[in-house]
């Protein structure tokens, strides 16, 4: 076989977990809690397998779960996406990912992205016929926008600009006025956005979550792609969603009928019933931001500089102070040598550069924090 996607290896976080378990090192690489979530949230899992509810969902997902999503979203936001044919059910945000960039991406089509980004856009545009076109954030100004540069990269072909906040893998925030010169750019034009708000929940110091949707110019051309896998400490559970107007919806339910066509029954019903009560999802972002806290308390005599994340499970470190080695080596040194595993941020551009930054997940319990700390602290 002659391999359609010869530049394709593994994820970084496949290999940094391996290299981790393989030197019994603390895995602080790959985005995943080490503790476990709500023991109420097993129960109703329990409970639904127990009913029965092992069959088929509905290809868009189950009632419930798309109804609560729906009134969620106008209680926080106050945009109301009709639950029937605006709010779709998939198996993770990777997928809702994919179906999205599918569901609008022709040959030709440009693609803006702002990297670092998460690794599976660029695969999901180029699979399609796309071709990114790449807006560099760079950490000397904390990786915040310059929409100028952004609009200077649309031309003709521009289909679709994808966005993520909570940031993965730096931590940063859009803000409103982001999204009101985002709706400047776009006004008049047919581009898509594509949305990737996995760490909603996960937002810090007061800063309030910016989905474009807020941005009625914004809106109407936004596909939202949700995952509960943060949320709600279960990644390995990979049930996310999708919410766009009606019409981007149909596009993208067409995609996702041959990709999965539905997703797992008893979960949904469970994560329904979980979703009725606010608290379990109001209270993921003060969770998050202790862990944050604690995290840093533990690297605060190390020699690393950071600027603490607004959102999301990772703090990104500057090493500069510390070595000139670049970033995968460094990484790869110290899950083996001090036995703390991270991940480079550097491959989360599509060109090699000297950025000296490392991500840390903090999704950890104390103690494996502490212990981390310690270790780090002696570099
Ligand atoms: N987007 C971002 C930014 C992520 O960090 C992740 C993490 N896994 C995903 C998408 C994928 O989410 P899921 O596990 O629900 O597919
Ligand atoms: N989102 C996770 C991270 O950024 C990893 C997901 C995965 O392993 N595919 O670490």
């Amino acid at each position: 076989l002659q391999s359609k996607q010869p530049h394709i290896g593994t994820t970084i976080f496949t290999v940094m977990s391996k290299l981790a378990n393989d030197h019994g090192a603390l895995n602080l690489s790959q985005g995943f809690p080490n503790f476990e979530c709500s023991p109420k949230l097993i129960e109703l899992v329990e409970k639904y397998l127990r009913k029965g509810m092992n069959q088929y969902a509905p290809l868009s997902g189950i009632q419930p779960l798309r109804e609560i999503i729906a009134q969620k979203t106008s209680d926080l936001y106050g945009i109301s996406y009709h639950p029937d044919q605006e709010v779709t059910i998939v198996s993770g945000a990777t997928e809702a990912l994919y179906a999205a960039i599918t569901a609008v991406v022709q040959t030709g089509d440009e693609v803006i992205l702002l990297e670092p980004n998460y690794d599976s856009y660029e695969p999901a545009v180029r699979l399609n016929g796309g071709i990114p076109v790449y807006v560099t954030l760079t950490p000397e100004n904390n990786y915040q926008i310059d929409w100028n540069v952004v609009k200077a990269k649309i031309t003709e072909k521009t289909k679709l600009i994808l966005l993520n906040t909570p940031h993965n893998p730096t931590g940063t925030v859009m803000s409103k006025d982001d999204l009101e010169q985002l709706a400047a750019i776009v006004k008049d034009t047919n581009i898509f956005i594509v949305s990737d708000e996995v760490y909603e929940h996960i937002i810090f110091d007061g800063h309030n979550h910016w989905s474009p949707i807020r941005h009625p110019e914004l809106q109407k051309r936004t596909f939202v792609c949700g995952s509960f896998g943060k949320t709600f400490h279960v990644t390995g559970w990979k049930v996310g969603y999708c919410l766009a107007p009606q019409q981007l919806s149909e596009e993208f339910r067409k995609v996702h009928q041959w990709l999965a066509f539905s997703t797992v029954t008893p979960i949904q019903y469970a994560l329904a019933e979980f979703l009725q009560e606010p608290d379990n999802y109001l209270s993921v972002s003060q969770f998050y931001q202790e862990k944050r806290d604690k995290f840093i308390a533990c690297i605060q005599g190390s020699r690393f500089e950071w600027i603490p994340a607004s959102g999301s499970f990772f703090q990104c470190v500057n090493y500069a102070n510390i070595t000139d080695e670049n970033d995968l080596a460094l990484a790869q040194r110290l899950t083996k040598e001090i036995g703390v595993a991270s991940i480079p941020v550097s491959v989360f551009y599509h060109q090699k550069n000297d950025y000296k930054i490392l991500r840390f997940c903090f999704a950890k319990d104390d103690q494996t924090l502490e212990i981390a700390g310690e270790r780090l602290s002696k570099l």
